[in-house]
């Protein structure tokens, strides 16, 4: 088994699920979105940032599945308060080593422990299986319906993204569906309405929209690990307030931001 490599474990995170949430960002992905702003969650090892003091942080850490359980668990009063849990985020959590990923779950669904998982859909659909009995729900990205866009931009075409998220929404997951929105990319009427027409044609089933409007927030990272980062605009409020409306004809709750 791999142990996974995690960068952050994120306490009282309000943006990834409903209630308060402990966010554990697993660092690895398959994709590169131009934007990521969470640019050292990229590669899967453990890697070397330069802080602004001049000094090299370490970035990643191994945990036992006991380590991890205990320190999610640590919260679990919060969580049942407030309708929360843990939400496993990255990078992609859907890529790591499902020996070390299903107990996870397991476990903490046994502890009584709300499961999330954030993904960008990159996956073999096997590992979504393998973990369907025990997610509570998906936080689903779709970032381009359009194929060649999503290539252009994440360097990964959509095709394995569209069928995943197909075939968990046959399997009647609980899907929480998330639009990056880029001004001049695709935060148009056309992408919307091309991503709505697909979604029906699918029959696909969503709890939620969630349109996620662009930030900057990962530039210096980029700085810090010497890596040229492009620079995208976000949709103006009223933009926004237009895609939701648009949106909310079809789905129901469409909410802008996590
Ligand atoms: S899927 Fe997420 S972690 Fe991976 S490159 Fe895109 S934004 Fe970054």
């Amino acid at each position: 088994m791999t142990v996974p490599v995690i960068f952050n474990i994120q306490k009282f995170s309000v943006h990834d699920g409903p209630g308060i949430r402990t966010t554990v960002f697993f660092k690895g992905c398959p994709i590169r979105c131009a934007w990521c702003h969470n640019p050292e969650s990229q590669l899967y090892q453990i890697e070397e940032m330069p802080k602004k003091n001049g000094k090299m942080e370490r970035v990643g850490q191994s945990y036992t599945l006991p380590e991890l359980i205990k320190e999610i668990a640590k919260d679990q009063l919060f969580y049942e308060q407030s309708g929360g849990g843990v939400t496993l985020s990255g990078g992609e959590v859907m890529t790591q080593d499902m020996a070390f990923i299903e107990p996870l779950v397991k476990q903490l669904k046994r502890k009584g422990i709300s499961v999330a998982i954030d993904t960008c859909g990159v996956a073999p659909f096997a590992n979504y299986e393998r973990l369907l009995p025990y997610v509570d729900l998906f936080l689903y990205d779709l970032k381009f319906i359009d194929s060649q866009l999503h290539e252009t931009y994440t360097g990964t075409s959509n095709e394995l993204v569209l069928a995943n998220l197909r075939k968990l929404s046959e399997a009647q997951a609980n899907i929480d569906l998330r639009l990056i929105m880029l001004e001049g990319i695709n935060a148009d009427d056309e992408t919307a309405v091309a991503t709505i027409s697909w979604l029906k044609a699918e029959n696909i089933a969503v709890s939620s929209v969630h349109l996620l409007p662009y930030h900057e927030f990962g530039k210096e990272k980029y700085l810090r690990l010497n890596r040229e980062s492009q620079s995208f605009q976000a949709p103006s409020d009223e933009r926004m307030a237009e895609l939701q409306n648009l949106w909310t004809a079809h789905y129901q709750p469409v909410k802008i931001g996590g």
